[in-house]
């Protein structure tokens, strides 16, 4: 790592990270969205340092206001010094708080749980070749979320580290209405949308995650690898950190779903979603003819 590399407006350290959230309240200090910038109140050209005491946080938009001279610095200082999240009589966004002894993730209709073991506690939903695709870790009260989406060259497009919005290649819309955070891409095609149910809950309902050649998709119901057409419903798992593991990784997490060989980069996935059209429909009528008679079955 050269000199430059050690220390840029980006690389701030985790403990300061950690010190400026609590002080803002865990969301932009204008509007008090939960997924931010850290943004260096003093111009970093000439301080080139980071001081809890100088740094705030400020959602996309109102980093981009800034950036362009719309949102004058005195107001994001006036802010910073009354957060938006710790104001009283104001009605605030979600800000990811969690709290309980255990969480637990829901992932395209499969689920698992884990105990809280304390700061730094994390839930990886998808991992591929050691990868998290999608994480959640535990820390002071909040989930953190971290998500890298890949394009189809696999490139990475969006990178979310820690509730941080820390990299981006397209105008994304990324929306937090009630406890719902959505995805877009600029043509409004959702790419991954997230329920955040407080207070220990995260059902991930839809999402298309690329990596290496494996192409994952959620659903509400259930999760598609097109490579091969696995489809994974209904599985439970408790005390692991892990959802669906695919490919090689050094560090083993206990998951609902390993696949360690996969075929990749494999063209055709017509077969694989007609595969998954026919069994779900097949799952939705029998569900429906056992309706009325036992449950018996379900167990
Ligand atoms: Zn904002």
């Amino acid at each position: 790592m050269t000199k430059e590399q050690d220390c840029n407006s980006r690389n701030i350290p985790l403990p300061i990270q950690r010190e400026v959230r609590q002080r803002c309240g865990f969301g932009c200090v204008i509007c008090g969205m939960p997924l931010y910038e850290y943004e260096h109140m003093e111009e970093w050209a000439n301080v080139k340092r980071h001081v809890a005491e100088e740094i705030t946080l400020l959602c996309d938009q109102h980093h981009r206001e800034k950036t362009g001279g719309l949102l004058p610095k005195e107001v994001v200082r006036e802010a910073n010094s009354n957060p938006f999240n710790l104001r009283e009589g104001v009605s605030k966004p979600y800000s990811l708080h969690f709290s309980g002894k255990t969480a637990e993730i829901e992932i395209g209709g499969n689920s698992f749980t884990c105990e809280d073991l304390g700061y730094g506690t994390a839930m990886v939903p998808v991992s591929v070749d050691g990868t998290p695709l999608i994480g959640l870790i535990m820390a002071d009260g909040h989930f953190l979320l971290n998500l890298v989406i890949f394009d189809e060259f696999n490139a990475p497009v969006l990178h979310i580290k820690n509730n941080q919005l820390y990299y981006t290649t397209e105008p994304w819309d990324i929306q937090l209405v009630g406890t719902r955070l959505a995805v877009r891409e600029a043509h409004r095609k959702i790419l991954i949308e997230i329920d955040f149910q407080p207070p220990n809950k995260v059902v991930i309902n839809r999402g298309r995650f690329l990596r290496n050649g494996v192409e994952i998709l959620v659903r509400p119901n259930n999760i598609l690898v097109t490579n091969n057409a696995t489809l994974i419903r209904g599985c439970r798992a408790h005390n692991c950190h892990g959802g669906l593991i695919v490919g090689h990784h050094e560090q083993r997490i206990g998951c609902f779903m390993a696949l360690v060989s996969l075929p990749r980069y494999l063209g055709d996935r017509s077969e694989a979603l007609k595969f998954e059209r026919e069994s779900m429909a097949e799952f939705k009528a029998n569900k429906s003819s056992n309706a009325d008679g036992s449950s018996a079955a379900d167990s």
